[in-house]
């Protein structure tokens, strides 16, 4: 914190590396691609790191997209997610020469499909299913369910992979689907598992070959004392159930979700008849999940304070609102200036965070072995205006 200041996020490498490692490990020979989901983490290093060990990427904007090949990530290894990519993001997608669109509509097919007519270019294209499972999550992160607004209606995918089929501007290489995020429990995966592969022999009765499946990512991890899903145990009940099917996988919370911690220092200690509040730099435009997910996160102290007020301290942020809050009542030892970690930091932290109350977004650092690296700086104040314009008159 001397170097960097506070608040600060800080991954580690050996960490990332890791996880990574644990999902590719586990398949062994099995024809298959990791697929790291970027907006959990899209920091260039983090992105880099994972290049470099021969990750894949989900993206799902041209911004990810570049930035993953700004990182030395290879376009080839890409698959492009999201309800809504627009004309310039698929141009430039084909250009690149990305692994794959995951297509989430008729008309999204149809914008593929024209551009790339005009392209003179051939489009691999997955249609993402919605496989209408509970994924038994926050329903702010549950995605397959005939409510969401993702993927297409399995029973309307036949016809769509017909046309796309029939296009010689598209080229049919894959089925994908995605139920979720933090999902804890194997059991919503392996249900979803059991009706794409119904349909993938149903498609295989018309001719339609799927040459690879994209089962998402939503793999949870623990923020608590929860039990999640066994990575490998989940992945070898996969394989056991596809035959000689290329797997493709898109974590992206369980890869750098316990990777990263956000550092905060307390400001002001204010205690009521009711309420312990801990004033900290820290606030829910640097780490959003807990004000908009009710999120929960465990704290450490960076150092023990055994000289600290003892309290159940309620973490709260500068900013003016209620819903500003990292943590409630956690029992902690503490004094004005302690550090704080806010554990589990790692996904969706800095990449969901803002400028809400012209508030520069912090710096991030990476830890590898005994040495550290900053690899984003601290915005300035004069960052947060620089692209406005007084009126002329
Ligand atoms: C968000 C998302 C992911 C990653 O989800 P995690 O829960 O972070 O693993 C993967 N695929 C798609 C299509 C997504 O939208």
């Amino acid at each position: 914190m001397a170097t960097y200041g506070s608040p600060l996020y800080v991954y580690s490498r050996a960490e990332i590396e890791k996880n990574w490692h644990t999902f590719n490990d586990a398949f062994s020979n099995h024809p298959h691609l990791v697929c790291f989901a970027v907006k959990a983490n899209s920091n260039l290093a983090v992105l880099n790191v994972l290049a470099k060990i021969g990750s894949g990427f989900d993206v799902v904007s041209r911004g990810e997209l570049e930035r993953v090949l700004a990182a030395g990530g290879q376009a080839n290894r890409c698959v492009f997610s999201g309800v809504a990519k627009a004309t310039d993001e698929i141009e430039y997608a084909l250009e690149v020469g990305i692994r794959c669109f995951n297509v989430e509509s008729s008309s999204e097919l149809d914008r593929i499909e024209s551009i790339a007519n005009r392209l003179n270019a051939q489009a691999p294209i997955s249609i993402r299913v919605n496989p209408d499972v509970d994924a038994k999550t926050h329903p702010y992160i549950s995605t397959g369910l005939k409510e969401n607004k993702f993927g297409v209606d399995i029973n309307d995918a036949i016809s769509l992979y017909e046309k796309a089929n029939n296009s010689k501007y598209l080229d049919v290489q894959g089925l994908d689907c995605h139920i979720g995020s933090q999902i804890t429990d194997v059991s919503p995966f392996l249900d979803a598992l059991g009706k794409v592969l119904e349909l993938i022999e149903e498609l295989k009765t018309k001719g339609i070959e799927i040459a690879h499946l994209d089962l998402g990512g939503g793999i949870g991890i623990k923020y608590d004392n929860e039990q999640t899903i066994d990575v490998n145990a989940y992945i070898v009940s996969v394989l056991e159930k596809v035959g000689d099917l290329e797997i493709i996988l898109e974590p992206g919370r369980a890869i750098v979700g316990n990777a990263g911690i956000f550092v905060t220092q307390v400001e002001f200690l204010k205690q009521n008849s009711e309420h312990s509040f801990a004033i900290i730099d820290g606030a829910m435009n640097d780490l959003l999940r807990p004000a908009f997910y009710s999120a929960y996160h465990q704290v450490l102290p960076v150092n023990e304070n055994s000289n600290g007020t003892q309290a159940n301290w309620d973490l709260v942020g500068p900013i003016c609102e209620t819903g500003d809050f990292l943590a409630k009542n956690r029992k902690l030892s503490l004094s004005e200036g302690d550090y704080l970690a806010i554990m589990s930091a790692g996904a969706y932290g800095f990449t969901m965070s803002s400028n809400y109350n012209s508030r520069p977004r912090v710096a991030e650092v990476i830890v590898s072995g005994d040495q550290h690296s900053l690899v984003r700086e601290r915005e300035t104040i004069q960052d947060l205006f620089n692209k406005e314009h007084l009126m002329n008159d």
